[in-house]
């Protein structure tokens, strides 16, 4: 049986992208179950919930599995084991840092999200898309693509966004968009750990580790009234796991900017990839709304 699964810290795109394409492998005759690396987050949730979904089981170790990976494609970010795994393929819309020993199917398209990608598959394959199925994959891009504000969306996301709403009866994609938003955004009663913690990916720059966190809101006042709890708990994260720097992008999808708080061991650099100071533990970047696009390559230049 084939695992398919999304990256640790699963957001809806990893989620989604797994169930759906576990889906078109067993409409293509293959043995294929959808599987979680970790907690789902409240949006997840609601979209499953909203079109009648089960969880995905978790998926503990990948050694001796055959395994195909969504959305992701560095071992960082995948399942403990991955490397006594068989990968059988990937589907992906990140920048690819992956070698294998064999040739497997390796699918990558600089699309919004996974889910377009999978979305394209079943009309290649002829497989109608159930309407539960187009529910998730919609509400996947919508994740991804920040409602399609964010500069990693594609008139292909638009397009099958627009067929994807059709199946699933959505009739109002934005609003939808939003209610999701607001599931993932509501902040209030999460720790600063939680925060912290909330949809983080783990890069290493020449050597140097750095844990970029992404926190989404419709305001993002909630969360900077609390910085300085934040920021010291990032310190605390820092130090625990050994890191060069702690980021966490506070992406306001209204004002369509993120601040980014900044804990490091040197903070030139990253004032250097930005062209800003920190000023009290922040960098406010207007315009920036992905962290693979936005954050990751000016930071990976500077220390080339
Ligand atoms: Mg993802
Ligand atoms: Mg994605
Ligand atoms: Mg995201």
């Amino acid at each position: 049986m084939i695992h398919v699964f999304g990256h640790k810290v699963p957001d809806t795109d990893a989620t989604c992208s797994a169930i759906a394409y576990a889906y078109l492998l067993r409409q293509t005759g293959k043995d294929a179950k959808a599987f979680r690396l970790g907690e789902l987050n409240k949006e997840t949730k609601l979209v499953l919930e909203r079109f009648g979904i089960e969880e995905p089981p978790l998926l503990e170790n990948a050694a001796g599995k055959d395994v195909w990976l969504m959305d992701h494609n560095e071992f960082e970010q995948s399942a403990d084991g991955i490397e006594e795994a068989n990968i059988v393929g990937v589907i992906d819309h990140h920048k690819i840092k992956f070698s294998y020993g064999k040739p497997i199917t390796y699918i990558a398209l600089p699309w919004g999200s996974s889910s377009t990608i999978v979305a394209k598959l079943f009309e290649i394959y002829g497989v109608e898309i159930p309407k539960e199925i187009a529910g998730c994959l919609l509400s996947a891009i919508l994740s991804d693509t920040v409602i399609f504000k964010s500069p990693t969306t594609t008139d292909v996301d638009k397009e099958i966004a627009e067929k994807l709403a059709k199946i699933a009866g959505v009739e109002d994609i934005k609003a939808w968009g939003i209610e999701m938003f607001k599931a993932k955004s509501s902040i209030a009663e999460k720790s600063a750990r939680e925060i912290v913690l909330n949809d983080y990916k783990v890069y290493e720059f020449d050597g140097k580790k750095f844990l970029i966190n992404q926190v989404e809101v419709i305001d993002d006042s909630e969360v900077l009234q609390r910085k300085e709890e934040i920021l010291e708990e990032m310190k605390r994260i820092k130090e625990e796991q050994g890191l060069f720097a702690v980021l966490t992008m506070v992406t306001d999808i209204m004002k369509e900017g993120t601040t980014l708080l900044v804990v490091a061991d040197d903070y030139e650099p990253i004032e250097k990839a930005f062209s800003k100071k920190v000023e009290g533990g922040a960098i406010w970047l207007p315009g920036v709304m992905s962290r693979k696009k936005q954050i990751v390559p000016p930071l990976e230049k500077v220390f080339q």
